[in-house]
């Protein structure tokens, strides 16, 4: 995987907490930054598009897409998969800066091509009832689905550990500064020692 001097963001939180408002709004504010569109079997929400939000297929062609290898990363999350083809952030990295919204065991598998430009950074709120009112008021998923991703929250911050950084979002705006202030500070880091090793 080559990237020059690109560089991949893995945003990862429990269900709810904001990461997608942060990464729409990054990509907005930076037009470097194209977001990694997964593939799942999950079903779209209402406000999903194909394509856009993610690649939706069905439980055999997923099968037979890691079958043939195709994924840098693939999870089951929730009984459904999701996964990042390879091809995808290959060709995608030689233009862009990538941001990832994937999940702890995703960036456990990203994390072992030690090439790779990653900063890894896990979103958590210090509320956990304002989580489940979120997660409501989204308004996208059953009664069911809403807890099961309110009961996942337990078992997901078990893997903050294996993040670079922790961000507590109970303020979208300062939490998104936290963010742009990492991305920056990492990209300079990338810049300066590219130019020292020429
Ligand atoms: P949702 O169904 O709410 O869109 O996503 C459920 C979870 O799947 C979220 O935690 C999201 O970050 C994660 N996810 C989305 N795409 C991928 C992917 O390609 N790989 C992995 N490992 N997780 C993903």
């Amino acid at each position: 995987m080559q990237g020059g001097e690109n560089i991949m963001v893995i945003l990862s939180s429990p269900s709810g907490v904001g990461k997608t408002t942060i990464t729409k709004k990054i990509q907005q504010k930076y037009l470097s930054f194209k977001i990694s569109v997964s593939h799942t079997t999950r079903s779209p929400r209402s406000n999903e598009v194909d394509g856009v939000d993610y690649h939706f297929v069905t439980n055999e062609k997923f099968e037979k897409l890691i079958k043939d290898k195709k994924f840098y990363e693939y999870a089951k999350i929730f009984e459904n998969y999701y996964g990042t083809l390879k091809k995808y952030v290959d060709d995608s990295i030689k233009k862009n800066d990538l941001l990832f919204d994937i999940d702890w065991q995703g960036t456990k598998q990203l994390s072992k091509f030690k090439n790779l430009k990653i900063i890894k950074i896990y979103l958590i709120t210090s509320n956990k009832n304002e989580l489940k009112n979120r997660l409501i008021k989204r308004n996208q998923n059953s009664n069911e689905e809403v807890e099961k991703r309110f009961n996942a929250f337990d078992e997901d911050i078990k893997h903050w550990n294996d993040y670079d950084y922790i961000i507590i979002n109970n303020n979208l705006d300062v939490c998104f500064k936290q963010i742009e202030n990492i991305i920056k500070l990492y990209k300079q880091k990338i810049s300066i020692s590219s130019q020292i090793i020429q």
